[in-house]
């Protein structure tokens, strides 16, 4: 265990957010690499698809990983054919979001906390060198939500275990890990760390969620059938559920608006119209709330 040890203590030493200094290593002068992994495709793209847009703008690295393959997430359609068109909507949305993605081939609702599983997030946390990781607490309604948040929490560590899955590199330094928002309280509610104000992304999130109308369009689409009264005509009911979407993400705003003013002051904050918010895990890096601002997009 020492070399873990050794590995962690460096993780913590070395980690800057300034690019180029003359002396220091690759690993520091690189712009910063995120990893968002959600349940489904459409998860990570519903909790952070503004604030990766912005990220990408400022040229750092981003990529959303779906754990599962999304194929019974519809009322009409599922299998094969279902999990092709939902890789491709979440692929269009990364090519308007300006990142990377992958969906892994796991049955949607079959996603369990396996040491298999651990791996392959560990790889993938690894692959991407994260800085970074974002995904779902453990405490959701749905199960692959959940288990997406225990392989987060099982990985914390591992990543920098040099020989935990020795085929792949560790990451240079233990990444920050970070849970989206929810709406659940037991047993214990969401507490923000981070508020993102994403108005300047969001004109990219909007195009993103019209990209899966596969949740946010058919008649027969996850939302189209689970929110209420929406309406009947193809163009009334597409614009209806992207605009419960965009609801949502004002209301990020309007919840957690004392933790803006204490971020960015009350005049800023007064200006945000819509945001993603996330806390810190309390198993990978221990950021400072000064270092994590420094990370995220910066307000204008
Ligand atoms: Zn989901």
């Amino acid at each position: 265990m020492r070399r873990v040890y050794i590995a962690l203590a460096a993780a913590v030493a070395s980690f800057s957010l300034q690019p180029i200094a003359t002396g220091q290593s690759a690993a520091q002068s690189r712009p910063l690499r995120i990893i968002a992994f959600g349940a489904h495709p459409d998860d990570a793209e519903l909790k952070a698809s503004g604030v990766a847009a912005m990220w990408a703008s400022q040229g750092y690295k981003v990529k959303f990983v779906a754990m599962t393959n999304g194929d019974i997430g519809h009322f009409a359609q599922a299998g094969g054919p279902l999990a092709k068109r939902r890789k491709a909507e979440v692929a269009e949305c990364a090519k308007i979001l300006g990142i990377e993605n992958e969906v892994l081939d796991i049955h949607d609702g079959e996603l369990v906390p396996s040491l298999e599983n651990r791996k392959k997030m560990a790889r993938l946390i690894r692959e991407w060198q994260a800085d970074v990781v974002l995904g779902h607490r453990p405490y959701d309604y749905h199960p692959d939500h959940r288990y997406t948040g225990v392989l987060m929490d099982d990985s914390a560590i591992v990543v920098v275990a040099p020989f935990f899955v020795p085929d792949t590199p560790p990451t240079a330094r233990n990444p920050v890990f970070m849970y989206y928002s929810d709406a659940f309280k037991q047993p214990y509610p969401f507490d923000p760390t981070i508020v993102v104000p994403i108005d300047a992304g969001a004109d990219q999130k909007w195009r993103c969620v019209s990209a899966m109308p596969s949740q946010f369009g058919d008649e027969d689409s996850w939302q189209g059938r689970t929110q209420p009264n929406v309406p009947q005509g193809d163009q009334e009911r597409k614009a209806y559920l992207l605009d419960v979407v965009k609801r949502r993400s004002a209301a990020v705003a309007d919840q957690y608006r004392e933790r803006l003013v204490a971020l960015y002051g009350k005049e800023r904050a007064d200006r945000v119209h819509y945001a993603e918010a996330f806390q810190l895990g309390q198993y990978g890096r221990q950021a400072s709330v000064d270092e994590l601002k420094q990370m995220f997009p910066r307000i204008q």
